[in-house]
């Protein structure tokens, strides 16, 4: 073995192979000094570390790749926050392009030709879509959450059912948010029954908003009550208190037993905020929406600055919610709304060629919406299966693929996979073979 080692040619003498001296330097000594790291530990493990500069250029490349790439999502879960939740629509993209790619009137009003407000883009498509008098777009809903009760509430006490006191994932908890937003949190009822007679208790000279709480990723079943949000409108009425509905997901039209932003207002609630990229299929974002001199006391507040959206976030909303306008086209459109609505015949047809392609075999499977939506809906979904070995290999190909380990086999759910991307998943599982 030691002699091995000392075979191993220097930095500088791989360095000065033909094969690597028309490429930039900086990342070929970088590259070289991994190569030999890995050669000089294959030949204590016994293996052989095979040709130096061959495993120098493939350094190189994988070092050039970027680091966010596009990722063949075969998991089932169609909003999957660690793989970026919703892909954007075609048209929405286009907007992304024609708007980042050149100056745009962000805050710029061409009609006065004076300075204009990048927050008043969108609050035409949203009242048309939902209702409300005005709106606000920020960084994501739990800045929006953050946002509305900071301005609506800092110092003075917020009502929430304890039943609503929820974390979504990665440690957004609610307790947590109204702390920070410097409100005081007020626990009403208990973990599965919170009455109207509980909130009206509650109340006191202190007390600033009622915060209402989808309770996105779980649910509670069995011996349960809370308010209707109609009820508690009525109740923050006769107080004099506004009612604040965080939705979570915030489906634009009806999707199983999610409620609707729109629905959230009718029933009374003074502000509704949701998510860009769940159920509404567009970029992560935030969005308010209710009572105009409520949205004005948030646009007013220094964090909306800190926390507001970016122009490419709206270009991408505006395009998202233009498709929303007609259901029938937000359906065929917007990806996660298509997979969702998928024919189960299809899904199944489309795991049959698959497995055709692959010689697996197809299997029955649950899909999921994820991020916190329909946490009880079970969308019937098919799978190609594969052997189980090829799961590292098929996260470390290009695109990767990221499918699940069940019963010891490699389940490729085909539900948030497109028509054309079973080809790609196809050559990825036969590069993932021969590797
Ligand atoms: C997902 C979710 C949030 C956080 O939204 P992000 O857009 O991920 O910041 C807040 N509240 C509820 C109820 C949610 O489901």
């Amino acid at each position: 073995m030691a002699s091995s080692l000392r075979t191993l040619p220097s930095v500088d003498r791989l360095l000065a192979d033909p094969r690597l001296a028309s490429l930039a330097r900086a990342p070929v000594v970088a590259a070289v000094r991994v190569t030999l790291e890995r050669a000089r530990l294959a030949i204590r493990d016994g293996r052989d570390p095979g040709d130096l500069v061959e495993a120098t250029l493939a350094e190189v490349a994988a070092a050039a790749r970027p680091s966010l790439r596009r990722v063949l999502n075969a998991s089932g879960v169609l909003i999957h926050t660690n793989l970026g939740r919703a892909p954007l629509a075609r048209s929405a993209l286009d907007r992304v392009v024609e708007v980042g790619g050149s100056y745009s009137n962000l805050e710029y009003d061409l009609d006065a030709g004076a300075r204009g407000s990048r927050q008043d883009h969108l609050t035409a498509l949203l009242r048309q879509i939902i209702g409300g008098e005005a709106s606000l777009v920020v960084n994501n809903n739990a800045a929006a959450v953050m946002l509305a009760l900071a301005a609506l509430a800092e110092g003075r006490e917020v009502l929430v059912s304890r039943g609503e006191l929820i974390e979504i994932g990665d440690g957004f908890r609610i307790p947590d948010v109204l702390a920070r937003s410097g409100a005081r949190l007020v626990e009403v009822g208990t973990t599965n029954r919170t009455r109207a007679a509980d909130y009206e208790r509650a109340i006191g000279p202190d007390t600033a908003l009622i915060l209402r709480v989808h309770q996105a990723n779980f649910r509670v079943v069995g011996f349960t009550e809370q308010p209707s949000l109609g009820e508690l409108a009525a109740i923050a009425r006769s107080a004099g208190l506004p009612l604040v509905d965080d939705l979570g997901s915030g489906a634009l039209s009806a999707i199983g037993d999610e409620s609707t932003a729109a629905a959230s207002l009718a029933a009374g609630t003074d502000l509704v905020c949701f998510s860009g990229d769940k159920l509404l299929g567009g970029p992560q974002a935030g969005i308010l929406v209710g009572r105009a001199d409520l949205i004005e006391r948030l646009r007013r507040h220094p964090l909306q600055r800190a926390l507001r959206a970016d122009k490419l976030t709206l270009a991408a909303l505006e395009g998202t919610l233009a498709l929303a306008l007609d259901p029938a086209r937000a359906r065929a459109e917007i990806p996660v709304l298509r997979m969702l609505d998928e024919p189960v015949a299809a899904v199944r047809a489309r795991a049959e060629r698959l497995a055709v392609l692959v010689g697996g075999e197809v299997e029955e499977t649950v899909a999921r919406a994820g991020g916190g939506a329909l946490p009880l809906a079970e969308l019937p979904s098919f799978a190609c299966a594969i052997e189980e070995e090829l799961f590292d290999a098929l996260r470390a190909g290009e695109p990767p693929v990221v499918g699940i380990v069940r019963d010891g086999r490699l389940l490729l759910d085909v539900r948030a996979l497109a028509e054309s991307e079973v080809d790609e998943v196809a050559e990825a599982v036969a590069a993932a073979r021969a590797r």
